[in-house]
C-alpha cells in the first residue's frame, strides 16, 4: 500500500506488466480511485485495488488468476464498470481485471445462429452487428452503449424486452471461463442444446465474477424481427395500467417491450430532456411490438383499444423510425434524468409476481414519501420488476440515514408480496446484507459451499453476494 501512495511500482504491479505488457497496467493512486467505484453512489467507505490490469486474451487471463491463486489476492472482474449494486467495487484491494481490452466479436455463424465474443464487447456494437446479417440479440440492459457482454452475463443482465424474449441467461450456450486457480474451461459444448452432465453454463450467468471469470461466450442468436411499433399509452390511476398489462397478456398479445414509467419520472424527464411527454398523467405504459409487417397492424390496433378500453386517456403512437426513436430516447433517459435532480441517485431493482404490481408500486410511493425522498419509479411491469431511482444527497446524514431506512423497508415489502430483491442488477455489496432473509437458509448454504468450490481461497470478487 505504501508503494501506491508512493506511485512506485511494487512487486505485484512488476508481476502484472511482465504478463500483460507495461501499457496494460496502471498503478498510480489517482488512476486507482477511478476505479474505486462503478455505476453506484455507494454509502460505503471507498477502498482502492493496488493494480488494474488490461489483458488481451485468455492465456493473460490465465496467468493473472495463478499469480493472484498463489499469493492469495483478491481479484476484481470489471467490463463496462455500470453496475448499480457495487458489483465491481473492490473490497479486498489487490487486482481489478478490466476486460475491455478483449472486445473482439470473432464469429457470427447465420446457419448455426450463434455467436463467440470477448466478454469487452459493448452490448449495442454486437446488437448493430449481428444486425447486419439479419440476426438478432434481444437483451438489452437499458445502458446498452456502455455495458459489455462480460458484466451483463456476470450479472444475467434484463432489461425492457425481457418480457417477451428472456433474460441474458436464455442466450448462453457456452462461456470459456478461468477459475480462481487458473484452469481454463469450457462450460457446454457449442450446440444449442445440450444435456451432458450438470447445467454449468448456468452457475456461472449472475455469479458476479465471484466463481470464475468469463474470457469467451458462444451467444444464441434469433433472426431479427422485421418490424417493430412504438406507442405511450398514459393513465390516471395505477389499477388502469396493471389491468391494461393483464387484458392485453389474455387477449394473446406478447409485447416486445411493456415498461412503466410513473409520474415524477415523466415530470422529470420532461425537464431536462423535453420531447413532449404528458405530465399530468399518473403513469404511461411505454408499449413496443415486433414481427412481420404485416402482422403488427392487427395487434396495434387491439392493443389501442385494450388501452382504451381501460381508460388510457390519452396514446401516443409512433408512426416514423424516428417518432420511434424519440420515444426510447425518452424512456432510456429517465436515469440521467432523475441523476439532474440531486448529486445522488440510488436505483434499487425489487420484483414480485407481477399481479402485485400495484401494491408493490403503491408501498414504494408511501416508503418514499414517508422518508421525503424524491423518487421516480420506473420499470419493466410485464416482468413485475420495477426500479424506483432515488434522488438525494447522500453528503445528507438524514437523507442518507432516511434511505437506508427506506431501503431496508422496501425490501421487507418485496419479501411480503413474494417477491425478492432483485430482478436483473444483482446484490453485489449493497444488498448482501438482505440476502439471508431472501434466500431459504439450507439455499444460501449451498451457495457458500459451491462458492466455497470453485474460489477455496476467497479471492474472486470478494464481498460481494454474502
Ligand atoms: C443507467 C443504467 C441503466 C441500467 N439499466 C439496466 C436494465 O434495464 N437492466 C439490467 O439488467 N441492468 C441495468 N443496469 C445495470 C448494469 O448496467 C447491467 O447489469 C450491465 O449489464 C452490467 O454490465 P457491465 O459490463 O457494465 O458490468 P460491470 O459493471 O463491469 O460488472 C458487473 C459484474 O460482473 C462482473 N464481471 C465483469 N466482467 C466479468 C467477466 N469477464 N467475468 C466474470 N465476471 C465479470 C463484475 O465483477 C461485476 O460483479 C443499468 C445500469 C445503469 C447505470
Amino acid at each position: 500500500m505504501l508503494d501506491t501512495l508512493l506511485n512506485l511500482k511494487s512487486a505485484l504491479v512488476k508481476a502484472m506488466e511482465k504478463i500483460a505488457g507495461e501499457e496494460n497496467v496502471l498503478y498510480k493512486k489517482e488512476e486507482l480511485i477511478v476505479y474505486s467505484t462503478d455505476s453506484t453512489n455507494s454509502t460505503e467507505q471507498k477502498e482502492i485495488a493496488e493494480v488494474v490490469v488490461f489483458p488481451q486474451n485468455t492465456m493473460q487471463v490465465s496467468e493473472i488468476m495463478k499469480y493472484a491463486y498463489k499469493k492469495t489476492i483478491a481479484v476484481t472482474p470489471r467490463s463496462g464498470g455500470t453496475s448499480v449494486c457495487g458489483a465491481c467495487i473492490p473490497k479486498k484491494g489487490g487486482i481489478i481485471i478490466d476486460f475491455s481490452k478483449m472486445d473482439k466479436i470473432s464469429e457470427i455463424n447465420k446457419n448455426n445462429l450463434i455467436c463467440k465474443v470477448q466478454p469487452g464487447v459493448v452490448i449495442e456494437d454486437l446488437k448493430k452487428e449481428v444486425e447486419k446479417q439479419d440476426l438478432y440479440y434481444p437483451p438489452d440492459p437499458s445502458n446498452l452503449k456502455a455495458s459489455m457482454i462480460g458484466g451483463s452475463i456476470a450479472l444475467n443482465s434484463g432489461g425492457p424486452h425481457t418480457f417477451k424474449y428472456g433474460a441474458t441467461k436464455d442466450y448462453i450456450i457456452d462461456l470459456e471461463v478461468v477459475l480462481s486457480d487458473g484452469t481454463i474451461i469450457h462450460t457446454s459444448s457449442q450446440c444449442s442444446k445440450d444435456v451432458t452432465g450438470y447445467n454449468m453454463t448456468q452457475f456461472f450467468i449472475g455469479s458476479e465474477g465471484t466463481l470464475g471469470l468469463i474470457t469467451e461466450a458462444v451467444i444464441k442468436l434469433i433472426p431479427k424481427p422485421e418490424a417493430t411499433r412504438v406507442m405511450l399509452a398514459y393513465f390516471d390511476t395505477l389499477e388502469d395500467t396493471s389491468k391494461t398489462v393483464n387484458d392485453l397478456i389474455s387477449n394473446l398479445i406478447t409485447p416486445s417491450v411493456i415498461d412503466l414509467i410513473d409520474k415524477n419520472t415523466i415530470k422529470t424527464i420532461e425537464s431536462f430532456y423535453p420531447t413532449g411527454l404528458l405530465t399530468d398523467k399518473t403513469a404511461a405504459l411505454l408499449i413496443e411490438i415486433d414481427g412481420f409487417k404485416s402482422a403488427l397492424d392487427e395487434q396495434y390496433n387491439k392493443i389501442i383499444e385494450i388501452c382504451k378500453n381501460n381508460n388510457s386517456s390519452y396514446i401516443q403512437t409512433a408512426s416514423t423510425k424516428e417518432e420511434e426513436e424519440k420515444i426510447w430516447i425518452s424512456r432510456r433517459s429517465s436515469f440521467g434524468a432523475t441523476a439532474k435532480l440531486a448529486p445522488n441517485v440510488m436505483t434499487e431493482d425489487v420484483v414480485v409476481p407481477r399481479d402485485k404490481i400495484v401494491p408493490l408500486v403503491k408501498g414504494i410511493q408511501y416508503i418514499c414519501d414517508k422518508y421525503s425522498l424524491k423518487t421516480c419509479i420506473m420499470g419493466h411491469i410485464g416482468d413485475g420488476n420495477i426500479h424506483p431511482n432515488i434522488a438525494l444527497d447522500l453528503r445528507n446524514e438524514k437523507e442518507r440515514l432516511n434511505f437506508e431506512q427506506a431501503k431496508s423497508e422496501l425490501f421487507e415489502l418485496a419479501l411480503s408480496l413474494g417477491g425478492t430483491l432483485s430482478g436483473e442488477h444483482g446484490i453485489g455489496s449493497e444488498k448482501s446484507y438482505f440476502i439471508n432473509k431472501a434466500v431459504n437458509p439450507d439455499c444460501l448454504a449451498l451457495m457458500k459451499k459451491l462458492k466455497q468450490l470453485f474460489d477455496p481461497k476467497n479471492i474472486l470478487n470478494p464481498g460481494k453476494i454474502f
